[in-house]
């Protein structure tokens, strides 16, 4: 069987996700034997064409999102919304409770830290979407993963069947924690 492709991608996340999927530890070696990282915050690997699975972290809140999210799209032969804050918002969402303009206030103007004056219109500080959303708000998801985060053995259950062609079956005991 031809090695196939994996991308993980971390977006409006707390890398949790990504610590759980570390967390497979040496069936990682599994997993390479079926596929090769091409894009990923824990390996040195950028960019690619295309992937045959993507594993998407986090919810969509910035402008900077919601095009790479189109762009993944593209690449993805199968998009998989990774973990609570990709599938519905979770975590990243509370920001929802407020206005992007108070949020932006409240992290860089309003603390003790903003030492140099720093704002929100600052170029490095990327554009708020009004709303922080799950990704199949903006893109066709195929696979959804949820837990905050994920358990190590969910994970390494779902990469393996996709990387076998076969869709994973998510029952409740396959849906623990990390
Ligand atoms: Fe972090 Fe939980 Fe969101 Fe994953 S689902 S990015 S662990 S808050």
């Amino acid at each position: 069987m031809a090695k196939k492709k994996i991308a993980t991608v971390w977006l409006g996340g707390c890398s949790g996700c990504h610590m759980s999927l570390l967390d497979i530890d040496e069936r990682i070696l599994e997993v390479a034997k079926l596929a090769d990282i091409v894009k990923s915050p824990v390996v040195d690997a950028k960019d690619f064409e295309e992937a045959d699975v993507v594993l998407i972290e986090g919810a969509v809140a910035n402008e900077e999102h919601v095009e790479e999210i189109q762009h993944l799209r593209k690449k993805a032969k199968v998009l998989v919304a990774f973990g609570d804050c990709a599938v519905s918002g979770n975590v990243t969402a509370i920001r929802n409770a407020v206005t992007k303009e108070q949020a932006l206030e409240r992290s860089y103007i309003d603390v003790e830290s903003n030492v140099e004056g720093f704002t929100p219109k600052d170029p490095e500080v990327s554009k708020l979407i009004d709303r922080v959303e799950p990704l199949h708000r903006h893109v066709k998801v195929d696979f959804y993963l949820p837990g905050c985060p994920p358990s190590a053995d969910t994970i390494f259950y779902v990469l393996n069947e996709l990387l076998h062609d076969r869709m994973p079956v998510l029952d409740e005991d396959k849906v623990k924690m990390g």
